[in-house]
């Protein structure tokens, strides 16, 4: 039943616009002034489309925001994707791995079970430990927050630790940056379970930081040729030292994939998810009589709103660039 008109025709005469991809700052003045704008924003490295957001007095939520609570679930795009990316990561490790994931007896010979190395355990590293448990591998997970140790346990993995870890109840559920110390030890730790990988499957991220160097050049020397890496957090600057973003790379015998938009390869279900998501979030700005009403005192509007009535709505987004 949809119409199917150009690009400017859909900008300039819709009430609410849903999207995947950013638009271009350049294009929100073509936007029909008032109009509700929602997708994935990434606002803090988007400067120059906040201002235009602002300047055309658009209404925009952008779902990366969304409080990461039990009602808003069904709206959670981070989270959709995230399973999507923890899934095909581990997929295409085994792809590249010169070897099997389960544990064979054989005829020829016993051969033994890989083993998979998953630094960060949100949702893309619990994904990924899920994947990587169905195929037969071994698996160890390592994350800052003290909280995930239970689920990766309940996933089948192992939980490796360093003691001290700085957590804070005001991030939400994210992580927080370390201390030198606990950097040193984490690094010690992470070093010496690496060389015993086949794969590592790198995850971690802090929201709105350059994403924390986990896997240094020097211990990526010291694991066993063949081994595969792949760094979800590529387009944040990677966990491994030596990720090329978007690139397949070969050191030393061992391959470095650096992939943030494993999505894209999964097109079908991860549009299913994401459209679900969309909408689920567009019904909490419809009133019952079917009209758009925008109730900020809905945590979820309020918290996901990035700007409204020509300013930046959400604080924490304010403060980064009043920074700047
Ligand atoms: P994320 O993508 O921001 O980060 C991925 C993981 O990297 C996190 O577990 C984080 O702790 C970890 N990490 C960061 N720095 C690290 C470091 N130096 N070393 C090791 N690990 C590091 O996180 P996410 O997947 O979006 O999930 C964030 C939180 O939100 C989790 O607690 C998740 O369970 C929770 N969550 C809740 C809901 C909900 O209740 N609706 C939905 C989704 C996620």
């Amino acid at each position: 039943g949809a119409q199917v008109v150009d690009r400017k025709t859909v900008l300039s005469e819709s009430d609410c616009l849903l999207m995947i991809n950013a638009l271009r700052p350049e294009e929100v003045s073509g936007i029909k002034k008032g109009s509700i704008v929602i997708g994935h924003f990434q606002p803090y490295q988007q400067k120059a489309l906040i201002d235009a957001f602002r300047t055309s007095n658009v209404a925009s939520f952008s779902l990366d925001l969304l409080p990461r609570t039990t009602l808003a679930q069904s709206m959670d795009i981070l989270s959709s994707m995230s399973s999507v990316a923890g899934y095909k990561a581990v997929i295409q490790a085994a792809d590249h791995l010169p070897r099997f994931f389960p544990m064979f007896m054989t005829a020829a010979g016993t051969i033994k079970p890989a083993r998979v190395l998953i630094l960060g355990g949100g949702v893309a590293g619990l994904q990924a430990l899920a994947t990587a448990r169905r195929l037969g591998a071994v698996v160890e997970v390592f994350d800052v927050r003290s909280a995930v140790k239970e689920e990766v346990q309940s996933l089948g993995g192992k939980f490796i630790e360093v003691q001290g870890s700085m957590e804070s109840a005001a991030a939400g559920g994210y992580a927080v940056e370390q201390s030198e110390a606990y950097q040193q030890q984490q690094r010690e730790l992470i070093h010496n379970h690496a060389q015993k990988a086949d794969c590592v499957i790198c995850t971690a991220l802090i929201p709105g930081k350059k994403a924390p160097l986990l896997l240094y050049a020097h211990t990526i020397d010291s694991m066993q040729p063949g081994s595969v890496v792949v760094d979800l957090a590529a387009a944040s600057g990677g966990n491994c030292e030596l990720t090329v973003n978007n690139q397949v790379i070969r050191h030393k015998g061992i391959t470095i994939i650096g992939n943030s938009s494993y999505p894209a390869a999964m097109p079908l279900d991860a549009s299913r998810m994401f459209s679900n998501n969309l909408l689920n979030f567009t019904k909490l700005l419809i009133d019952p009589n079917g009209k758009f009403y925008l109730n900020f005192d809905d945590e979820i509007i309020s918290k996901t709103c990035l700007t409204y009535n020509g300013l930046i709505k959400h604080e924490a987004v304010a403060a980064f660039y009043e920074k700047y």
